[in-house]
């Protein structure tokens, strides 16, 4: 499939071509295994001498369709479905980094994204520094150490919404010989394409814009294929030494950019944490991703206009959205999200935390919900939910103020949803 084609004719031809005859929808190959004539033909697969599927913990013709849509999506050379977002980033981060070895990350990043590295991989030996996204060049060159793998951030932070420098971080990562790795969730390849701007790896949760449905939690993650893992030989012994769990293979010769980095998180992570996404889940995130430049186009113009409405609204304090003219972010998001951001707002209702539970209570379509960003509208209070534990001085601490209200606009009318608000905030 031609890379020249635009995101909407390959939200729906890419990764498959059916032939003469076939289904024309992609098939859902429901099978944990696959028959082989003899024992030799076999061999060659579980050896690496030949492409085909054995086993469906390691590879799925289903997922693998996918897969290759969201590669052609995002310019890569090589993508692979996971079970989660979660397992995405686990993959991205441990195919490189291992017992021992280090990684500088963006500190504004998704809370299970932090808790997986700070946390559970650093009780895996990985050890992690987290970075103000804004610090100075100096700061961030001084994050890194001898032993430092990949340099990792989030396109548009969740729930923060800060807007990633990625040209700039590209440049820290490449100085130092390491990957950016760029978690695209909430942007997706519709309003960013990372690699475009030096990123070597991006990753996904498929359960949010690229499902959109709130139907299946999925991952994927994609390799560009230009990170030359051979000229820092020294640095990746995991891909440019033999594998000796998998028959003294050595990934970067064997496959080159284009293919060893998921070749290897295909064969040794998946192979050994089987966290794949079945292949029904895949055909629900197909079907998802058909409509994607529809449905994104639609988020971000609702969430401007709520945007545009909560900021003059007397009942509310402040509004977080890079669409907005003097956010924080708007100049850097005109360069990286020209069409648009994502349909994710925060903002502060004035009163404080007693306010904004009040609001969120009193309103009848927007459902209080973790989730975000499918095609129902939704709104979470932090301080009264996922960190009520805390105090107003805690809260503050953690960047997370105890009025923030975060709505993820849906696919409903935008006036409808903008009348449920008013009446929300008319009652408190
Ligand atoms: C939700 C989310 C994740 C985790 O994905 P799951 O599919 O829930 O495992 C990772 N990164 C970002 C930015 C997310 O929003």
């Amino acid at each position: 499939m031609s890379e020249k084609l635009r995101p909407e004719t390959l939200c729906i031809q890419a990764g498959y071509s059916p032939k003469n005859g076939e289904p024309r929808q992609i098939p859902i190959i429901q099978s944990t295994t696959y028959r082989y004539e003899s024992a030799e033909a076999m061999a060659k697969l579980f050896d690496l001498e030949a492409t085909g599927y054995f086993y469906s913990r390691l590879a799925n013709p289903t997922c693998d369709m996918v897969a290759a849509k969201i590669a052609a999506l995002e310019g890569g050379a090589a993508a692979m479905l996971t079970g989660s977002g979660q397992a995405a980033n686990f993959f991205a981060v441990f195919n490189l980094a291992g017992c021992g070895d280090h990684v500088v990350a963006s500190a504004s990043i998704y809370g299970g994204t932090f808790n997986l590295f700070a946390v559970t991989m650093q009780r895996m030996g990985v050890e992690f520094t987290f970075v103000d996204p804004e610090c100075s060049d100096d700061e961030l060159n001084a994050a890194f150490r001898p032993n430092t793998k990949a340099l990792f951030g989030e396109t548009i932070a969740n729930p923060a919404l800060t807007v990633l420098d990625i040209e700039r971080f590209a440049r820290a990562a490449h100085a130092h010989g390491v990957p950016l790795i760029v978690d695209n969730t909430f942007a997706t390849p519709i309003n960013c394409r990372p690699f475009e701007w030096g990123a070597d790896i991006v990753t996904h949760s498929t359960t949010k814009y690229l499902d959109g449905h709130g139907a299946t939690v999925g991952g994927c993650i994609v390799d560009s294929g230009r990170f030359d893992w051979m000229a820092h030989k020294e640095k990746f012994p995991g891909l440019c030494t033999p594998d000796e769990s998998y028959h003294g293979v050595v990934y970067a010769e064997k496959f080159g950019k284009e293919g060893a980095f998921i070749t290897k998180a295909t064969a040794q992570l998946m192979r050994d944490f089987g966290a794949v996404q079945s292949p029904q889940n895949a055909y629900y995130l197909n079907l998802g991703l058909e409509s994607l430049p529809l449905r994104v186009r639609r988020h971000c113009e609702t969430a401007q206009k709520i945007a545009e409405h909560l900021k003059m609204h007397d009942k509310i304090a402040w509004v977080s959205y890079c669409g907005l003219p003097g956010d924080k972010y708007y100049e850097r998001a005109k360069k990286y999200l020209p069409n648009g951001s994502c349909g994710v707002i925060s903002f502060g209702v004035k009163g404080g935390r007693n306010a904004a539970a009040a609001f969120m209570g009193n309103l009848k379509l927007a459902a209080i919900e973790t989730h975000v960003a499918d095609a129902r509208t939704c709104c979470l209070h932090p301080a009264g939910t996922t960190h009520r534990q805390m105090t107003d001085e805690q809260l503050a601490a953690a960047g997370v103020r105890a009025d923030l209200v975060r709505l993820s606009c849906g696919l409903e009318n935008a006036d409808d949803l903008i009348a449920d608000i008013d009446q929300a905030l008319a009652a408190i």
